[in-house]
């Protein structure tokens, strides 16, 4: 039997995912995604993960083995009613404890089912078992009760494996229990946004000064992370201080920015969309977009932000040639001349969308998205976006873009807002020179 609670620091953990459903093409483990994010907040280290079926054995294997290993042991899942449910009785088997029915849960249940104006079902008590000298933890959104258990000095917790069950109430935990066991120290993280640029040249600009930021005290970690169109410099410091760790990452995002220059977009986590809505609304701009290969996802990206109804007027799909010309009103001419796919056609459709929105702003877009329709001197991924506006500025730019249709459709769509938000930007900087000068 234990003894008296203890206070040994958690800094490692394991995650086990219970269900067979988890081991099927048709589910995936998200709550250990959620927990680690809580732990690492923490600055406790999840050092492996397991997911394994309804299946006592193989659970009480992996309990075993995580439990040589790791200070603390999160469970997620198999907390329910039925029979395939296994994870307490086995994770109690594992630590030797014997299972009582403890009568204020099965309260608890039979006034939850009252409520509905249900009648709880026998089964249901099995959630009522608890093992000896575990704590108990509430679950506000379901029936299973969480548990917390302790073995000497490492921690074992059982959360049920709904998401949304599990993740509040691993919140309250992480505010609580673990927070007072986790060592002082706590992780800060902040993530740089870049567009337009691929991330081995970002790790080119960035590798200089990152680097440096490594030896300081406290380090701060650079992580890239790349996905189509974005790059993502995640920087990390561990800290007992909040004005440490934020000093440090402060002084580095600033390094940071100034060598990425106005490829960088976001160190706050906000997204293309919304930098582009705040730079139109502080401008009091209007846009509307005229868009053929994206097929809408330049305005649905824009309208994804709440309040983008003060800067969004319209958005036309102008997939055929017929449309172009009849709605956008681009020149026949051009279209025989210079292709559908061509600058001049992506900045003419922003002509036509600025004129049927009656905007400030038009961005037109154009493009071969694949697979087929693509030439020699236009091959699949060729893309051509405009943006016109305000007044009589226009821009265009090619772009020749990798990967499938769905790929080259993103691609397109974070190009022609990148362009959009690198116009508005000059006139910040032509504003700073007229207010400067
Ligand atoms: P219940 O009372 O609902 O049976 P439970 O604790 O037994 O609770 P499970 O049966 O394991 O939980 O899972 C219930 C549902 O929660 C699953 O169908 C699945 O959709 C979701 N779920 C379980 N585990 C995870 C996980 N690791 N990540 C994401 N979703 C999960
Ligand atoms: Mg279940």
């Amino acid at each position: 039997m234990t003894g008296s609670p203890s206070s040994a620091r958690l800094s490692t953990a394991e995650i086990i995912a219970v269900g067979t459903e988890l081991l099927t093409p048709f589910r995936s483990d998200t709550n250990s995604l959620f927990v680690t994010a809580r732990l690492n907040e923490l600055g406790i280290v999840v050092r492996r993960k397991s997911i394994v079926g309804d299946d006592a054995v193989d659970l009480g294997r992996a309990v075993r083995d995580a439990l040589d290993r790791a200070d603390l042991l999160v469970v997620c899942g198999g907390l329910g009613p039925t029979d395939d449910d296994l994870t307490r009785e086995t994770v109690a088997a594992v630590l030797g404890r014997a299972l009582r029915e403890d009568p204020s849960i099965v309260e608890h249940l039979r006034t939850r089912f009252a409520a509905r104006k249900w009648t709880m079902p026998e089964n249901n008590r099995r959630q009522a078992s608890v093992p000896d000298e575990a704590v108990v933890l509430d679950n506000p959104r379901g029936t299973a009760p969480g548990l917390w258990l302790e073995t000497g000095d490492r921690v074992v917790v059982l959360l049920p494996g709904p998401p949304r069950e599990l993740e509040p109430m691993f919140t309250a935990l992480a505010h609580t229990r673990l927070a007072s066991r986790a060592a002082p120290e706590r992780l800060y993280r902040r993530v740089l946004r870049v567009t337009g640029r691929g991330e081995s040249h970002v790790e080119e600009m960035t590798q200089r000064v990152y680097d440096r930021w490594r030896q300081v005290d406290p380090p701060v970690g650079t992580t890239v992370l790349a996905s189509p169109g974005l790059v993502e410099l995640h920087l990390s410091t561990r800290a007992a201080s909040r004005e440490a760790a934020l000093g440090v990452l402060d002084a580095a995002t600033g390094e940071l920015a100034a060598v990425l220059g106005n490829h960088l977009f976001s160190t706050d986590g906000r997204s293309l969309s919304e930098v582009v809505g705040e730079l139109l609304q502080r401008d009091g701009f209007r846009v509307a977009v005229g868009e053929s290969c994206t097929g809408g996802l330049v305005t649905a990206r824009l309208v994804d932000i709440p309040g983008s109804s003060s800067y969004v007027e319209t958005g036309v799909v102008a997939y055929s040639n017929e449309v172009k010309r009849r709605v956008l009103g681009v020149d026949p001419e051009l279209l025989t001349t210079e292709g559908a796919v061509s600058e001049a056609v992506a900045v003419a459709m922003a002509e036509g969308a600025r004129r049927v929105g009656a905007t400030d702003i038009g961005i037109g877009v154009t493009g071969v998205a694949g697979p087929g329709g693509g030439s020699d001197e236009k091959p699949v991924g060729t893309v051509c976006v405009g943006v016109v506006g305000p007044g009589s500025e226009q821009e265009a730019r090619t772009a020749q873009f990798p990967g499938d249709r769905a790929m080259i459709r993103r691609l397109a769509t974070q190009t022609a807002l990148d362009l959009l938000r690198r116009v508005l930007l000059r006139r910040t900087r032509e504003r700073a020179t007229v207010r400067g000068g």
